[in-house]
Parts: structure tokens; sequence; C-alpha cells
């Protein structure tokens, strides 16, 4: 009897202990200005076959410039060009995993994204579909995709993300703006190489580089925080600082963006993001409005959330003359801002980490319209 009933108090711990999340990370980086260069060699060693090509996905802002005749293309190796002026939807994933379909009989060698979040995501989206089947949308959501992606390479050419180590692609979908999350979407290698991000304009370079900073100031103050978040996002925070603060030579800012980025990216892989984002992801569904830019419209708003935050980001903001865009949401219907609201409380995780469990007492859909209103 005794026996017994030490085996269901043995078991009863066991049911109660926690289960910690196992998180895949990317297992091969390469850091170094002119890095790029080692990308014939690392991807010499993963050719299936001389028919089974790699595709390269690029942004077609390079397109004519130098960095693509540095792209080792050899036997069918392909090139797309495709437009970052939209994010990914998962549309755009499904009609280029059949236009590569349809030109070649074999399967790919293998998927190389170069270019901002918009590429890296979609690189990963593709390398997903190329090995599942059905659309892309039905995978929008957490952990739904079961066999293994299609070997992927990502290599970012701005800085701010965290796209290139995290385990989302994130999409457009028919209804609704999710990634899709899962142990298959990490990058199986990522170039990292700062002198690809020289062209960026400023703006842009501040829109994507705040979303870095936000990331780790919506992971910092989240409920979600544990030291392993912490440990990352104190670190890309220190380097937001001296990047956007300080007075770094060119160089050595681009190279300490990309590895805020990265950081920042790792701080949020055991956390969350928070309520900008939240908010963000409302702006992006109605208006198109972009992850980087919409992030900075929404925070500038979010003092009584992120006081300290905000004071910061408002002195970055004013030290580099950066002027965001006003009355965004002017002209909005109602139906508009209950639409955006909708979306924007559906991210329960990101809300209960930014405020906890009881968030919705916080949280009403006239607060968030209010702040709307204000952008
Ligand atoms: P982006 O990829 O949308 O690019 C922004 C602009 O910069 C584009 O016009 C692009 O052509 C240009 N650009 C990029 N590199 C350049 C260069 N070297 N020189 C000149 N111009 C250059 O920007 P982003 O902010 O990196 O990415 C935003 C996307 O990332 C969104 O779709 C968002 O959803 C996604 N995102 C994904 C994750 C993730 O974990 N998967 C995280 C955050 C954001
Ligand atoms: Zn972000």
């Amino acid at each position: 009897m005794d026996v017994k009933n030490d085996i269901r108090a043995e078991k009863a711990k066991t049911i109660k202990k926690e289960v910690y999340r196992n998180f895949p990370m990317v297992p091969r980086v390469v850091f170094g200005r002119d890095s790029f260069d080692q990308l014939g060699d690392i991807l010499m060693t993963k050719r299936a076959h001389s028919d089974a090509p790699f595709i390269f996905l690029v942004d077609d802002v390079f397109e004519g410039e130098n960095l693509v005749e540095r792209i080792p293309l050899i036997f069918n190796d392909q090139i797309i060009f495709v437009s970052a002026d939209e994010e990914p939807k998962t549309t755009q994933v499904d009609a280029l995993v059949k236009q590569i379909q349809n030109t070649f009989t074999e399967l790919p060698s293998g998927i190389v994204g170069i270019g901002g979040g918009t590429l890296l995501d979609l690189a990963k989206a593709v390398a997903i579909m190329l090995t599942n089947k059905g659309g892309s949308a039905s995978y929008q959501g957490w952990d739904l995709v079961h066999k293994a992606a299609l070997y992927h390479v990502g290599i970012p050419t701005i800085s701010g993300t965290g796209a290139e180590v995290s385990r989302t692609t994130v999409l457009l979908g028919p209804k609704k703006k999710l990634g899709i999350n899962s142990d298959f979407t990490t990058f199986d290698q990522v170039i990292l190489d700062p002198n690809l991000t020289k062209g960026v304009s400023k703006e842009q370079w501040f829109y994507t580089g705040m979303d870095c900073y936000i990331h780790c100031i919506e992971s910092l103050n989240g409920t979600y925080l544990n030291a392993f978040s912490q440990s990352y996002g104190e670190k890309a925070l220190a380097l937001c600082n001296e990047v956007f603060m300080g007075d770094l030579v060119e160089e050595e800012s681009r190279d300490k963006l990309m590895m805020a980025s990265w950081h920042g990216g790792m701080s949020i892989a055991y956390s969350q993001v928070g309520v900008a984002h939240a908010l963000s992801y409302g702006l992006g569904y109605l208006l198109g409005v972009k992850h980087g830019i919409g992030n900075c419209l929404v925070f500038q708003h979010l003092e009584e959330f992120y006081g300290e935050g905000v004071a910061l980001f408002n002195k970055m903001r004013q030290k580099h003359q950066i002027e965001l865009p006003k009355a965004i949401c002017k002209n909005l219907t109602e139906d508009d801002f209950d639409t955006m609201v909708c979306v924007a409380m559906k991210m329960e995780p990101l809300w209960e980490n930014a405020l906890g469990k009881n968030w919705r007492e916080t949280i009403t859909p006239e607060k968030l319209k209010s702040i709307y209103r204000k952008i």
C-alpha cells in the first residue's frame, strides 16, 4: 500500500513539473565583413547533385548591382528577384513554390534568402512549403509543420528584425497576419556580413533598427522574462544604445547593429514581444503599414506602458532627425478601427507577456482605439 502511495506521489510530482520549451537555434553562422564571398564554398558541400539547383531569392533593390555578380551561380542555379515593397503573403509563397516546381524536375538543393526581414521570411516559408503539402496559409500558427524544410540559408542585408535567428516566418494570409512558428522554420545557415547593409537609407535603417530596440524593451519589461531572455535582451539593448546614441564610426555601427538584431531575436525566443507589436499588427493588416515603421508609429504613444523606453526612443529619433508620418489613422471609419482592434486583441500571448494574465482589465477596445486615433 505504502509503495503504491509513494509511486502516486512521485507521479504527481512529475505531472506538476514545468515542461520547458526546447528551442532550435541556427546551427551554423558566419560573421564578418565581406564574408558573403564564402557562400560558394558553404553551398558546395550542400549540393544534392548537379540537377538540384540552389534558388536565390533576392531583394529586387539589388537588381543590376554588384552584389548579384557575387552570387556563386553554378549548374542550373536560379536567381529570383522579389520586391520588398509589400510584406510577404501566403499567396506569394505558394506562387513561388509553384514556379520552382514547374521549372525544375528535381527538388532544389536549397533556398538562399538575401535581403531584409521580408526576403528572409519568404525564403523560410518557401523552404518549408517545398517539402510540405497544401498551401502555406494552413501552416500559420504554432507547430503545424511536420516535415523538415529544405536546406535554407539566410543572408540579411539590413539589421533589426531578428528574422535571421527566429523560428517564425510572418505571413499575411487570407484571414490573418500570423507566423509559421515551427522548429523547421529556423535557418540551417546564416551569413552575417555587415557590409551588405551599406546601401540602406537612413530612414529605413532607423525603422528596422528600432524593431530591434522595441524587441528589447518589450522583452525586458515583459512578464515572461527569464534569465535566458534577459541576457540576450540586455546585450542587444546595450548595442542599440551604442549604435543610436553613441558616436561610432560607420563600420562599427553596422557590425554592432547586426549583432544587436541577432541578440534581440534570441531574447524574444523564450519571451514575447508586447504592446507595440500587437498594435502594429493591426496597422499592418488594415493599412499595409510595414513592420518597422508601424512599430515606431505605435511605440511613440506608449509612455504609459514603457515610460523610459519611449523617452529614449524619442531621443534617438531626434538625434537622427527622423520625422515619423502623421495622421495615418485620420480618415478611418469606426469599422476600420474595429478591424485593427480585433487583430491586435487576438495577439493574446503578446498582451499576456506585456501585462500579465489579467491584461483584459486594462486593455479594452476603447483603450486601443484611443491609441490608434493618436497615430
Ligand atoms: P524589409 O525586408 O521589408 O526591407 C525594407 C526596405 O529596405 C525595402 O525597401 C528593401 O528593399 C530595403 N533594403 C533592404 N536591404 C537593403 C540594402 N542593403 N540596401 C538598400 N535597401 C535595402 O525590411 P525589414 O524591416 O528587415 O523586414 C520587415 C519584415 O520582417 C516584415 O515582413 C516583418 O513581418 C518581418 N519580421 C519578421 C520577423 C521574424 O522573426 N521572422 C521578425 C520581425 C519582422
Ligand atoms: Zn518586430
